[in-house]
């Protein structure tokens, strides 16, 4: 049996899964955020009676806003202070009697859509998350590869490519990034950066859904702004498939709802990759919000 537990900074949220990753339990607390040893409370209380619940002993998965530090353990979480700088998966694994695997939620994301029956049959599976900012993660063989310092999927802290800024015009501005450095591609090719630039070019502040529903009904500074945001995001995705070369990608995050937007992006991709390449499948996530639960239980799948 497999228990995963979504941290978030308001709710978390526990799930267990059988083999065949259908859900048995499904629980939602709050979040302790202030206090760590309510938190270790929580997650261990949990635990104990789903076991006691089910008769059996579950392997526990935990996703976290943030990650654990490659070396120590230690989480850096923001939204969640009780946490921060403590070894999480060490504390709790001491109480409950048994290994707990801590990861990025992001990777937790992809690691649930890699699971998915569409998608299990992939050696590997990109996961990228376009919301509020850009995050994802890399699905190697049914495991996240998350790296010495867990920061794979964090792509959308890389430079704005030059081929974005032919694009943009070579003025536009290099937004400041809350990683602390200026230009990162998730200002530009979030939901955020979605109308980051619609304002920019036209003045008009406007949110995603109010672009896409003048974009369908054929207005123009909405048709020329979606050619080139779907340009820009592109050339941000060719470079990233160049590294990883992924068999199949995964979109979640609010701006994967743009329905229009996988018909548009192969062909935009194709031109920005080696000519050897093949544009990998571009699809929707599955999951949702229950994403993160299935992902942290999953991290214990096929180990
Ligand atoms: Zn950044």
């Amino acid at each position: 049996m497999y228990y995963g537990f979504d941290m978030g900074g308001t709710k978390i949220e526990f799930g267990a899964f059988d083999a065949q990753r259908n859900r048995l339990i499904q629980k939602r607390v709050p979040t302790p955020r202030d206090d760590y040893q309510a938190l270790l409370d929580v997650f261990t209380s949990l635990t104990l009676e789903a076991d006691s619940e089910l008769g059996l002993v579950g392997s526990v998965g935990i996703g976290i806003p943030g990650m654990p530090d490659g070396e120590t353990g230690a989480l850096f979480t923001a939204n969640v202070p009780a946490a921060m700088g403590k070894p999480l998966a060490k504390d709790l694994s001491t109480r409950i009697g048994r290994p707990v695997k801590v990861e990025n939620d992001a990777n937790c994301f992809a690691l649930s859509e890699a699971w998915d029956d569409a998608m299990v049959d992939y050696p590997s599976v990109l996961g990228i998350i376009l919301g509020t900012g850009v995050g994802g993660g890399l699905i190697i063989n049914g495991r996240p590869f998350s790296g010495r310092n867990h920061i794979v999927g964090e792509f959308g802290h890389l430079r704005l490519p030059v081929d974005a800024l032919e694009l943009l015009g070579r003025d536009i501005p290099r937004v400041h990034c809350g990683c602390g450095h200026d230009g990162c591609i998730e200002n530009y090719i979030s939901g955020r950066g979605f109308e980051w630039l619609y304002q920019h070019f036209y003045q008009e502040p406007l949110t995603a859904q109010a672009i896409i529903e003048r974009y369908r009904a054929k207005d123009a500074r909405a048709q020329e702004h979606v050619a080139r945001f779907i340009d820009v995001l592109a050339v941000c995705l060719a470079n990233v498939f160049t590294v990883l070369d992924p068999h199949a990608v995964v979109l979640g995050g609010g701006l994967s709802n743009f329905d229009e937007m996988y018909l548009l992006l192969p062909e935009r991709i194709r031109p920005h990759l080696l000519s050897v390449a093949r544009v990998p499948p571009i699809e929707k996530a599955r999951w949702g919000d229950s994403g993160g639960v299935r992902g942290a239980a999953f991290l214990n799948l096929g180990v």
